[in-house]
Order: structure tokens, then sequence, then C-alpha cells
């Protein structure tokens, strides 16, 4: 079976939206009933996402075999059926790892190591084995044409075109086309640059995508396909829009999917975007609204919560209520108190490392309990919502986390015992921090009697997992009978997968990330009948 890549590279700026454009156009392309899989190449030095710091890389989007990837990958899943795999990212720093131990261990007999070729051949065979039994292969390059660090992906990437030919290959560019208010003009030489810059590196775009703020009109269409030569149909425009689920049928309005499939000389059906539009249209005619709070502390950067903010738009668009999401620091919450949370119908709160903020959300979880506002509490927000019922309705006040108390006695939540759990990472090995870590997909068993039960209408769930610390199985008799119910296990019975209160109309918490499987056309059970139970909330 041939593969047919498409390489996509950003110019002139950053934050162009390359991963949502990618993702877009693997869409339409899968809309063609053609087996689609991307690949992002991270060009910065971390081994992986992992151990960054989300308040400046993003949230980390986990995979169903445990990879802590880049976020774009949530995209991608959100886009597109194919599911991601830790063969689907991969950075710099993983490559020359790899290129190094092989180096130590002597496999290349002697020689001396460059970054052509044992750089760029790592880079082409991770590409290679990523792309192994699809149709398509789009491999988006992170960062701009023109950095330092995307030079060796740059060169591996033009060479894979000679290696397995013109007529597998394409590559697509993604500029911004800037207007420029006192001229009333957009500007088209920053893309003329870029390309040239591109050129420079002996990759000619077969196709250029342009962000605007308004059409690309057919005068600035024209120059750009004389000056980068590229024909005029490959030359598209996206402009700025409400929602980034309209980028699917803004993509094939202009035939962009045609144009690819003559490239590579396919015959398909044409793009059928029904599920996109019937999207469009729950986005587009709400019955009603919710105000929604994330109780966090990555708050500075949206992007930190990028796939719960996503799923509780889809809980939103199945319930055909917009959701208006507020995010709130929760070491605000402990200066000026509950009256931020005041004019909330709901309150999220989502996964978290370290003691900062804890207070904040411990004030926010009692709030929720006591006055009977649905809650959903994900990973620490499930441990803390333990905490909080063990403190305020159980009666223990010095109950407590090792996370935050290292020393504490008779913990309630602490490192996770079993140092055999299937799922660590590669660093992982190394890390004494996160030796530990369970990662990726786990299957759970759901109570029969439960809420979860029902709202998942299945007894066995898989969810995928990131976390180091798991609840201690000593304390459940004790909050069962007050009232707060495990209605999830792990399968081999062992761990505290989710809970419910039962006196209460929605408060559920979960120690695995169900935002990860959520996406815009199907959504995900739990967000789906959270967001209803903000709306009766707001409606009580
Ligand atoms: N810090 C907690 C743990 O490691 C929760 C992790 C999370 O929320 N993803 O267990």
């Amino acid at each position: 079976m041939i593969q047919n890549y498409i390489f996509i590279t950003g110019g002139v700026i950053s934050s162009l939206g390359k991963g949502i454009t990618t993702a877009s156009l693997a869409a339409v392309l899968e809309a063609r009933n053609l087996n689609v899989t991307i690949i992002k190449l991270d060009p910065y030095i971390n081994v992986d996402c992992g151990t960054m710091n989300p308040n400046q890389h993003g949230e980390v989007f986990v995979t169903e075999d445990g990879a802590e990837t880049d976020l774009d990958l949530g995209h991608y899943e959100r886009f597109i059926n194919t599911k991601m795999s830790r063969k689907n990212n991969f950075t710099t720093g993983q490559i020359y790892s790899e290129v190094l131990h092989k180096e130590r261990r002597g496999d290349y007999l002697g020689s001396t190591i460059q970054v052509i070729p044992h750089i760029t051949n790592a880079i082409k065979e991770k590409i290679i084995t990523g792309g192994k039994y699809y149709d398509f292969v789009l491999v988006e390059i992170g960062g701009t044409v023109g950095d330092i660090e995307s030079l060796p992906f740059l060169e591996a990437i033009r060479q894979m075109s000679v290696d397995v030919g013109a007529e597998h290959t394409m590559y697509v560019h993604l500029t911004l086309v800037p207007y420029i208010n006192t001229a009333n003009e957009l500007k088209t030489k920053p893309t003329q640059r870029s390309v040239k810059e591109l050129l420079s590196n002996g990759i000619q775009p077969n196709v250029i995508i342009c962000r605007s703020s308004i059409n690309l009109p057919d005068n600035e269409r024209n120059k750009i396909s004389l000056f980068c030569n590229v024909p005029k149909q490959a030359v598209i425009s996206l402009k700025d829009i409400d929602s980034v689920y309209k980028i699917p049928r803004l993509i094939q309005s202009q035939k962009l999917d045609s144009y690819i499939c003559k490239f590579f000389k396919l015959t398909t059906p044409s793009a059928n975007l029904s599920e996109w539009d019937t999207v469009l249209y729950e986005e587009s005619n709400p019955l009603g609204k919710v105000n929604i709070g994330i109780i966090g502390k990555y708050v500075v950067l949206p992007d930190a919560y990028k796939s719960v903010i996503e799923a509780l738009k889809h809980g939103g668009l199945k319930n055909r209520i917009s959701v208006n999401i507020q995010l709130i620091d929760s070491q605000d919450i402990e200066i000026h108190g509950i009256k931020l949370l005041e004019k909330l119908e709901a309150i999220l709160i989502p996964g978290g490392f370290g003691p900062r903020g804890i207070e904040g959300k411990l004030i926010a979880i009692k709030y929720a309990r006591e006055n009977k506002i649905p809650y959903l509490g994900i990973c620490l927000g499930m441990q803390l919502a333990i905490l909080e019922f063990i403190r305020n309705v159980v009666g223990v006040k010095e109950a407590n986390s090792t996370e935050f108390m290292p020393n504490c006695k008779n913990p309630v939540v602490y490192l996770i015992k079993d140092k055999n759990k299937k799922y660590t990472t590669m660093s992982s090995q190394q890390n004494k921090l996160i030796g530990n870590m369970c990662l990726g997909s786990k299957q759970c068993k759901l109570t029969s009697d439960s809420r979860v039960r029902q709202i998942y209408n299945a007894e066995i769930i898989s969810e995928r997992h990131r976390h180091r610390y798991e609840v201690n199985n000593l304390i459940l008799k004790k909050i069962e009978s007050f009232g707060l119910k495990i209605s999830g296990r792990s399968k081999n019975n062992k761990s505290v997968e989710i809970i419910e209160i039962t006196d209460h109309p929605w408060f559920i918490a979960c120690q695995f990330h169900p935002e990860f499987q959520s996406n815009p056309r199907y959504g995900h059970p739990l967000f789906i009948d959270f967001i209803k139970a903000a709306y009766i909330h707001k409606n009580r």
C-alpha cells in the first residue's frame, strides 16, 4: 500500500491555527471515505509534553496508549475518527535522544553522526511508521518556517518527496495575509517572503492557505498565485470565523479536497459533510444558555483547559444550549470567597498538579455540594471532592492528600502504590517522580444502581488517565456510610474511578479525563448530562 503525504508548514507568524486547519483538511478527506491520519512534528527539545507547564504550552493531550502529547492531537481527534497514539507526535528531543541512544549502543558502527542523514533519517522513519496503513498521512510541522529548530524537519520532508515520489507528496503552506487599515488593503508580501524562505529549504508549496481577517479578493489570489508559483485554485482563503467547526466547510467550498484528489490521481465520492452541518446547525440555533465555571490554576492560558472547554461546548451542542465558560482562578476564591461563584449554573474542577490553589477549589466544591449546584470533578477534581467530603461531612478536619502534605497521617489520597502499573511514559523509567504515573486508557466497571451507569448506558467503559495519586481504599466504607457513592472502580476492583453524591441533583467526579474522548459530532455522555443538569438547575 502506497501512502500519500501532505506536509503542512506555517509561515509569517505562529498562532495561525495550523493544527485546526490540518485537522479540518483531514476531516474533509475523511468525509470522502479516505483513511486518514495526522502526525505532529514538534521542533522543541523536550522529549514529550509530560513535564511542560500548561501556562506556557497549553494542555497535555493524553492518547489511548498513554502518550503525553501536544494539544494539537486533541484537535485531530475532535475532527477525525482515527485515534491518535504515541506514533502521532514526536519532538526534536525524542529524535535526538533515540539517535544518541543508538550511537552509545554502537549501532552506527563508528560512523560520524550528523544531522543529515542520521537525524533526518530518524525523522523520516517516524513519519513512515506513523503513517503505515493509511491512504493519507497529514504531517504538521510545528513552528514557523525560518525557525532554527525546524530546519532538520524541513530537510526531512523535502527528502520524502525524493524517497516516495513527488506524485505522493504535497506541500501545503499556511500564511498570514494581513489587512492594513490605513491602506485599506490586504498585503501579500509577507506570504511571498515566507514562500521564498520555504524555497530556500528546497520546498515549493503546492497549496497556499491564506489566513486573513476578510475573504481574499481575486486580485490578491492572483498575485499570490503568480508570485508564489501556485495555481490559482490552490490559493485558499481562510478568513477569521466565529467557530472552528466551520473550517471543514470553508475548505470544501473552495474545492481544496477535489484539488488534492486530482493531484494524487484518486477517484473518491465527494465529501459528505452532513455530520459537520448538523454540528453547525446545533451551534447556531441554541434554545438556551448556561454559565459554567471552570475553577483552575492555569487560567491565564485558556489552552491549558482546551479539551475540557471543547467537551463542555460539545455537551452544549447535543442539548442545543450555548455554554458560556468562565475560567476562575482558584486562588482568587481564596481571597474573594464564594461571591465569584454566584452567577454559575454549574461548577467544574479540572485536573491539576501541586498544592497551589487547592484551598480555593475546596471552597468551590463545598459551595457546589451544599447549594446543590451541579458539580463535575475531573482527576484532581475527584480527589478534592473526596477530601472536602471527608473534612466537612464525615468531620475529619485534618484529612489530606500526600500530594499537598507528604507526611500526613492516614492520607485520603496518596501516591499510586502499585509500581507495576501498566501505563508509564518512556521518560518515567528515568524519573522517580513520574515512575508511578498512570497514563492512558483503562477500563472501569460502573455500579449497576448508579447514576453514571444510566448516563453511560454501559457497564464497562474505557477512559483515559493521567495521575500519580489515587484514593486510599481504607476510607471508602466510612465515606459511603455518609452518602458518597463509589459508582465505578477499575476492572480489577482496586482503584476508585468515579464517585457521586446520592443526595444531590448532580455531583459526579471521576479519576479519569473524559474530556479527551469528547468530540463535536457525538459529544461525551458525562458532559452532555452535566450541561443538561446545569440547564435544569438554572430553570429550577
Ligand atoms: N495531581 C493529581 C495526581 O497526580 C491529579 C492529576 C490530574 O488531575 N491529572 O494524581
